[in-house]
């Protein structure tokens, strides 16, 4: 039996046992505003959610994992009237980009990726129901959701009762200390030009909130167990996500809330509009690659802000470097030692489990490989096993001068075999085969030594 999984849910603000409702966990990550490349900070969230969904399917879960596009909302239609083209030709390349930033940093990709400009049906039909149980209300200007109808409304961000007025928003942000009613459905106005749909609920377009309220209860159901986001995400977007799915489904939305805390730079949230962003592909420019952003992300545990320095990011590159040459070298000698698995799995193991604990896990990692007691070749498969949980690329990682193929480390394992039952001429044969692959092997009293001809 695995340990407890415990996870800081933003709803009860306290770490709670992880209790599924189903085998199969359904989760749903805010995706990216499709107007500009990814920045490093959202690259932070989507990590989050890579190392969540990994460690619950370490636990033995199986993940239905769903995750948006937003291609339609003010500021994708704002960046194609600056650009000067259709708003689907401006989204789909950079969801093109994202799904290939995505792969580089190793990162799974959703189970379902959903557009929002694909979900308009399954909008206007929750409107509908909210419009029918009087939690929404037609105003000049649109199809509004009311506030003060719903039930601990604010919970999420705890916000005050008192708090809650009566005026009304269209915009699709803006600020905790102004919780008001907001716009489910916007009727087209000139500047939204020719991004309309003409509906049954009049020609407009959804707010960005119903979005995502949408496309999870059409893909996950009305209650599941795990939402993601980055902390700016809490208000107003996923408080109002809460609101109007409970409003419209009278039952409970999500068991647990996890939010990633910002990434920084310059003392400020990186994000576009303060204009302070980078991307992998300046990155890549600069020289890095896109694990050594992941190992810096490995390195702060995720409800901690993590200030982003190109000095923070040569740190995590020496660090990752070093790990690499550390695995080369374990790929290429095989020394015998004993099986200390057990000294270290539990405890790595706990790390992640106790609220994705990576930092420590990442120290453990450290500790057993720097153990020169430790049997090469069993600490070598323990990395592996590490490494399903942290998406460091161990098991493919090799200096090309110097790596030992897959075929050959299975013939010098066979060898090992053969000698360790005294089948000797098996063993003789073994290793001209081996050579036969351009390495000589010596045994030595650790174990076998391989190396190039
Ligand atoms: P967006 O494309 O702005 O809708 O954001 C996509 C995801 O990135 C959301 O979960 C945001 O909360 C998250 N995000 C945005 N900026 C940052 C940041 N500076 N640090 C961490 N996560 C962020
Ligand atoms: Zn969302």
């Amino acid at each position: 039996m695995k340990e407890k999984l415990l996870l800081y849910n933003t709803l009860t603000k306290k770490k709670e046992v992880f209790k599924p409702l189903r085998k199969q966990i359904g989760m749903y990550s805010c995706g990216p505003t499709v107007y500009w490349y990814q920045h490093l900070g959202n690259f932070r969230t989507m990590l989050l959610n890579d190392f969540l969904k990994r460690t619950l399917i370490h636990a033995g879960y199986t993940v239905k994992h769903v995750m948006n596009i937003t291609d339609v909302d003010d500021k994708t239609i704002k960046a194609s009237q600056k650009e000067g083209i259709p708003l689907s030709q401006l989204t789909r390349k950079y969801e093109d980009l994202f799904l290939a930033d995505l792969s580089s940093l190793n990162i799974a990709h959703p189970t379902i990726l959903v557009r929002a400009t694909d979900s308009i049906s399954d909008m206007i039909a929750l409107i509908q129901s909210l419009l029918k149980k009087k939690y929404a209300y037609k105003a000049s200007d649109g199809i509004y959701f009311s506030i003060a109808k719903a039930k601990n409304y604010g919970q999420l961000a705890g916000l005050k009762k008192s708090k809650i007025n009566k005026a009304r928003i269209r915009a699709d942000e803006y600020n905790k200390s102004q919780p008001q009613d907001f716009a489910l459905w916007k009727f087209h106005i000139p500047a939204d030009g020719p991004v309309f749909w003409e509906t049954n609920l009049g020609k407009g377009r959804p707010g960005w909130h119903i979005e995502c309220s949408a496309m999870a209860i059409k893909n996950l159901g009305k209650r599941f167990d795990i939402h993601t986001g980055g902390q700016d995400l809490i208000f107003p977007h996923h408080t109002n996500e809460i609101a109007q799915s409970e409003a419209a489904t009278g039952e409970k939305f999500v068991n647990y809330w996890v939010h990633g805390a910002f990434l920084t730079m310059k003392e400020e949230k990186m994000s576009k509009s303060k204009g302070n962003i980078l991307t992998l592909y300046e990155l890549k420019k600069e020289g890095y690659e896109p694990v050594h952003y992941r190992y810096l992300c490995l390195m702060t545990h995720y409800r901690k802000p993590l200030h982003f320095s190109f000095e923070n990011l040569d740190a995590a590159k020496r660090a990752y470097e070093k790990l690499k040459r550390k695995i080369i070298k374990l790929k290429e000698r095989q020394l015998k030692g004993s099986d200390k698995q057990a000294e270290y799995e539990p405890a790595f193991h706990s790390a992640m489990y106790d609220d994705l604990n990576a930092p420590k896990a990442l120290q453990i990692l450290l500790k057993a490989l720097e153990d020169d007691t430790f049997d090469t070749r069993k600490k070598l498969i323990l990395m592996e096993h590490f490494d399903a949980l942290l998406g460091l690329g161990i098991k493919d990682m090799c200096e090309s001068s110097i790596t030992i193929p897959k075929e050959v480390r299975e013939l010098i394992e066979a060898r090992e075999q053969a000698r360790g039952d005294k089948r000797w001429p098996e063993a003789d044969i073994l290793r001209e085969r081996i050579r036969e692959h351009g390495f000589t092997v010596q045994d030595t009293p650790n174990g076998a030594r391989v190396e190039r001809v």
